[in-house]
């Protein structure tokens, strides 16, 4: 059982956890908590989240996309060129959260295009619709944190 972030006194089942938090956190919507942008079920206290970036084990899971995604950002692959209509209501908070919490992999079935590179496109999107710029800082702040013990560790 893990604990609920909003609430101590709720106890969840991890496959659980994901469903609850949504729910939780419409009854708690004066308790402002962060989303892990590596797992979606992992809210974390602001003051926390940094920290949680650097350590969260769901990093390392697309933690090589996510640097790949930068370049691809950047070279302007990430348009909203998909057919999935997924860049409608990009900040609005309400959408953001259904659309992460669902996984609807239903829009894939339509165009037979290579999955790879829908893939890559959809985490594009998400990675774009997940991040506030608060949440971008904070990501950037835990990432140059992050190097920056690199360094030291490989310097001694
Ligand atoms: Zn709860
Ligand atoms: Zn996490």
């Amino acid at each position: 059982m893990l604990q609920c972030p909003y609430e101590q006194a709720h106890l969840i089942r991890p496959e659980r956890m994901q469903i609850h938090l949504i729910k939780c956190e419409r009854q708690h919507k004066n308790v402002k908590l962060l989303k892990c942008m590596f797992n979606y079920s992992h809210h974390i206290k602001p003051e926390d989240y940094a920290e949680h970036l650097r350590l969260c084990d769901d990093r390392r899971l697309i933690e090589t996309s996510l640097y790949l995604l930068e370049g691809e950002v950047a070279r302007g692959i990430g348009k909203p060129s998909s057919t999935t209509g997924a860049t409608t209501g990009v900040m609005d908070p309400q959408t953001k959260q259904a659309v992460w919490g669902e996984e609807n992999w239903d829009d894939m079935n339509e165009a037979p295009y290579d999955p790879e590179k829908h893939c890559l496109e959809n985490k594009i999107i998400r990675k774009a619709r997940l991040l506030t710029k608060a949440e971008k800082r904070e990501f950037y702040k835990a990432e140059s944190q992050r190097h920056d013990e690199l360094a030291k560790r490989t310097a001694q």
